[in-house]
């Protein structure tokens, strides 16, 4: 049966709201398919606003891998504003996609891809707004399985109870595997109903129903064991692994946006995975092993993707996108293709020791010369051995000497407040830090118009690292660590001046550390924020410290546990963590081992360019290290249409 767009009624609220253009849809390289034609259907979310949701690569990749499958339709959904909620409500308009308009709670599948945990209440949001019961347990066949992926999915617990199940990793190839069993379980007349397909699903050992495992509690608060309660359901799901990215171009033909997005390029994954090693960095763990893209892919990508899009600016994406084997080669053969089109580059991340000169002028040469950015993290050489960004305060001051010496004068610096065993005088040294990058700026400049931004963001210690036992910092403490380092940087007469300092207030980061390390008892706080009104948690001018701690006041304490108990606690080797089921590849052993390395001052090399350390990434997943360098060039194109 098709089912009705709810445009017309839509329409009628559209003039009443906020940048209604973010709901209509029809943007160029978005689908639409006959629902009929289908028999797999796909609604994928991001949760937050269009603006921030748009430009999500996941949610671009899984869209197009879907939709280029016959009998298989994808459409997008995206958070609703709160003005929208409201009329929606007051009309009866369920959450639409804003491809065909069609009500979320239609189709088999509602995927959502959660970058962050601060989305959890928009999930909560959509759901109702679609009239999908917000418990699992609560839902009949007749509506769509919640599947939740993203970085979070690695902990879903504190979502445990509103998701159907979750899926860990690379999505590409999980949701062809997902849509099959789904179409299977259609096409034999649904046997054993919603349950049968989940257990379906959750037999196939790469994705984790929730539902399907029990947690007990010890008296004291902690997880005493989770069990799996129907046979053939694996103790530990693993994550998915995508190995030859060469093979998945995607997204072939990115969406341009209609309204304002927070990304006005195309982006273009150049690899996946980290293995620096960097203690606080979970995208790092989580994604490894390193898989290069080649040269030559990256190249019919660009191509492709701009005859498609008509944009201005190519991002070569990825965690740290200067260590690819070939950057150099990328990015002066990228330079050379489109100079006459001015075709800007940009890397959306740099480390300092992986920057140099000739690579930077590559990225500006068809564009503007805009700032600069490093992320040393820590302020002091101690500080940064525990965290294992290998970065001396000699080659930053030598980098940064370089840029101001070609003519840069703004160069942004990114740190964390709170890292494990940090004292006031590890962040005082940001301020020092930047006195010495000024200093150097107007020495080798010869001019006083330099300018350099600190930035600093609370540390949160996140789920699959070394960093998982350790306590995190409160907020109270953040804040007056880090108006310490703003007295210091305001009272410097001769430079302070020329010091930009921004800093987020510690307050998110205990929610998001609440909800990161969480375990399902943390779902009862969830959804009381929800229901006093908590939305876009992500969003400064939306977000409510006071509201989730009165709704985590009341909704832990029946379990005798608090919002402290899960964040500034530090927990020890034999506790079971609420994600140890949740197989990311890492060796829970080399990750402890790698935690009393931190607390020892101890680095680790990369293993891409030193023999394997051992992290169990590699043999868990039946993978390996994928990099070049191929030796081979971009031009000419070798792009296939
Ligand atoms: S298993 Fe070895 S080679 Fe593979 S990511 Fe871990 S340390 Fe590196």
């Amino acid at each position: 049966m098709p089912v009705e767009s709810v445009f017309p009624r839509l329409e009628a609220l559209l003039p009443h709201v906020q940048k209604p253009i973010q709901y209509v849809g029809g943007e160029l390289n978005s689908t639409v398919k006959e629902w009929d034609a289908c028999d797999v259907r796909w609604a994928l979310m991001y949760p937050d606003a269009y603006e921030v949701g748009l430009p999500n690569q996941g949610v671009m990749i899984l869209y197009e891998v879907l939709n280029e499958r016959d009998g298989v339709l994808a459409e997008r959904t995206y958070s609703v504003w709160p003005d929208l909620e409201e009329l929606m409500r007051e009309h009866g308009v369920p959450q639409f996609t804003v491809d065909g308009h069609r009500p979320v709670g239609a189709f088999d599948v509602l995927g959502v891809s959660f970058s962050t945990e601060l989305g959890y209440t928009n999930l909560l949001t959509a759901l109702d707004l679609s009239g999908i019961p917000l418990s699992a347990a609560d839902r009949t066949e007749d509506h769509p399985i919640v599947v939740a992926g993203g970085h979070a999915a690695f902990n879903p617990e504190p979502i445990a109870e509103f998701i159907d199940c979750a899926v860990l990793g690379d999505g590409e190839q999980a949701v062809i595997d997902i849509t099959e069993v789904v179409r299977a379980w259609k096409a034999e007349g649904r046997p054993d109903g919603r349950t049968g397909l989940l257990l379906r699903l959750a037999r196939t050992g790469g994705v984790y129903v929730p539902g399907f495992y029990d947690v007990e509690y010890l008296p004291d608060g902690r997880i005493g064991r989770v069990v799996p309660n129907r046979s053939g359901v694996p103790w530990r799901v693993s994550k998915h692994t995508v190995m030859d990215l060469d093979s998945w171009p995607y997204p072939k033909k990115p969406l341009v946006p209609l309204a304002e997005t927070v990304h006005e390029r195309m982006s273009v994954e150049i690899f996946r995975g980290c293995t620096r090693g960097c203690r606080f960095c979970q995208a790092g763990m989580i994604t490894r092993p390193v898989r290069e893209r080649s040269i030559t892919g990256i190249g019919d990508m660009v191509e492709r993707g701009l005859a498609a899009t008509g944009f201005e600016e190519v991002g070569l994406l990825s965690l740290s996108s200067a260590d690819h084997s070939e950057i150099a080669d990328i990015a002066g053969g990228l330079a050379d293709r489109y100079e006459a089109d001015k075709i800007g580059l940009s890397l959306p991340s740099t480390r300092v020791d992986a920057f140099n000169i000739d690579l930077a002028n590559e990225l500006t040469r068809n564009g503007r010369r805009s700032g600069l950015t490093f992320a040393p993290e820590g302020g002091s050489e101690r500080i940064r051995k525990v965290i294992n960004k290998m970065v001396s305060e000699d080659d930053l001051i030598r980098t940064v000497a370089t840029a101001y010496g070609n003519g840069w004068r703004q160069v942004k610096l990114y740190f964390m407040c709170g890292l494990p065993t940090e004292t006031d005088e590890d962040v005082l040294q940001i301020a020092d830090m930047a006195v010495k990058v000024i200093a150097k700026g107007r020495e080798v400049s010869g001019s006083n118009d330099i300018r350099c931004t600190v930035s600093i963001g609370g540390f949160v210690p996140k789920p699959h690292t070394p960093f998982q036992w350790a306590p995190q910092l409160s907020a109270e403490e953040t804040d007056a660590r880090l108006a310490k380092l703003r007295d210091r940087i305001r009272g410097d007469k001769r430079y302070g001046r020329s010091i930009g300092f921004r800093y987020h207030d510690g307050k998110p980061g205990i929610v998001e550390g609440l909800l990161s390390r969480g375990d399902r008892r943390v779902g009862a706080v969830v959804r009381a924020v929800y229901e006093a009104g908590g939305r876009f948690d992500g969003w400064r001018e939306y977000f409510s410290y006071d509201q989730w701690m009165k709704a985590a006041e009341g909704a832990l304490a029946p379990f005798g546990v608090d919002v402290d108990w899960y964040t500034t606690r530090e927990r020890s080797y034999e506790e079971v963590l609420p994600w140890d089921h949740l197989d990311s590849g890492l060796d829970k052993d080399w990750l402890w081992d790698d935690w009393q390395d931190a607390l020892d001052e101890t680095e680790v090399e990369d293993c891409r360019w030193t023999p394997c350390f051992d992290c169990g990434v590699c043999p868990a997943m039946g993978t390996g290290i994928e990099i070049g360098p191929t030796g081979r060039k971009l031009l000419p194109l070798s792009v296939k249409q």
